[in-house]
């Protein structure tokens, strides 16, 4: 599986799943449980969640999927902005762990920025690091100048920014992905697909049925294809855990990369960070 550097040394996996969405209801919880034991079984690298998702119900299905497992994938979580304080980010990492049933996290992030002072919860991220109860830490939702406000806390640590990118959502290469490029910072990009809104569109039918994989497939290998990017479609059905990770073994000509970039031209100028 293809992988990029981060900061640390540590390699972050490209594609992993996505858990926003799940353990919000008892009626879903066996079908998403079913869809991260069948990622595992695929051998998906990686999973994103997050403390915020179903109030640690995504957490605990992937501990529960993760239980017994002898070998398991690199695992990212997320502080909620409001328990980021020195204390509060260490108390909700060890919230997470149990949930997770895990002693360590791999990647662990500030999930936006909010009223509490960055020094805090970099701090706190320091301490969780030489602890051992995080390998990695890093950010979510930063914008270039907050990415620059972080260097500076950071003793060049910090391991990536999760952001929403996509071909609808290009924003972030006019200036956020050089920035991190030149330091050597892969980006997560989340909502690939956004939030499945771009599979409609005629130009990845089209490349679909010509590459014979889906709009899915070419959406994410168009993710896939730029340096430096990582990604974590989210999915809670089977068949489409499936067909998700099959994207890797989609290429994108040059010929189909610039049709792509017609049909969702890149920045002229920058555009403040699209959240979702
Ligand atoms: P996404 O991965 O772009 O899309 C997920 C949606 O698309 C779901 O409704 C899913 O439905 C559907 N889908 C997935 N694969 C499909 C396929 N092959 N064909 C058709 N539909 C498909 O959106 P996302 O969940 O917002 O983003 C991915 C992950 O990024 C999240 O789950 C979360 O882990 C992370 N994220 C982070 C932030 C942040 O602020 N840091 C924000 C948003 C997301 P089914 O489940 O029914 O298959």
């Amino acid at each position: 599986m293809r992988s990029c550097k981060m900061p640390s040394g540590s390699e972050i996996p490209v594609f992993g799943i996505g858990t926003w969405r799940m353990g919000e209801s008892d009626s879903k919880r066996a079908r998403e449980l079913e869809a991260i034991r069948y990622a595992l079984e695929l051998d998906y690298p990686m999973i994103d969640t997050a403390e915020m998702y179903g109030d640690g119900g995504a957490e605990e299905i992937i501990g529960e999927a993760l239980t017994g497992k002898r070998k398991r994938p690199f695992i990212v979580s997320k502080v909620y902005p409001h328990n980021a304080t020195r204390s509060g980010t260490i108390a909700a990492c060890e919230r997470s762990l149990k949930r997770l049933k895990l002693e360590r996290i791999d990647l662990y992030l500030l999930h936006w920025r909010g009223g509490v002072r960055l020094a805090e919860t970099y701090e706190a991220f320091h301490r969780l690091r030489e602890a051992g109860k995080i390998a990695d830490f890093g950010v979510s939702n930063f914008d270039a100048s907050d990415m620059a406000e972080a260097a500076r806390l950071d003793n060049g640590l910090t391991a990536t920014n999760q952001v929403l990118y996509c071909l609808s959502r290009r924003g972030p290469e006019y200036d956020l992905l050089p920035w991190m490029r030149q330091r050597s910072i892969p980006l997560m990009a989340y909502s690939p697909l956004d939030q499945g809104r771009l599979l409609g569109n005629a130009t990845l039918k089209k490349l679909a049925g010509e590459l014979r994989c889906t709009p899915a497939q070419v959406a994410l290998a168009w993710v896939l294809a730029q340096p430096g990017v990582v990604t974590i479609p989210k999915s809670s059905t089977r068949e489409r855990v499936k067909e998700n990770l099959g994207a890797l073994d989609v290429k994108l000509s040059r010929e189909a990369l610039a049709e792509l970039d017609r049909a969702f031209p890149p920045p002229k100028s920058k555009q403040s960070l699209a959240m979702l």
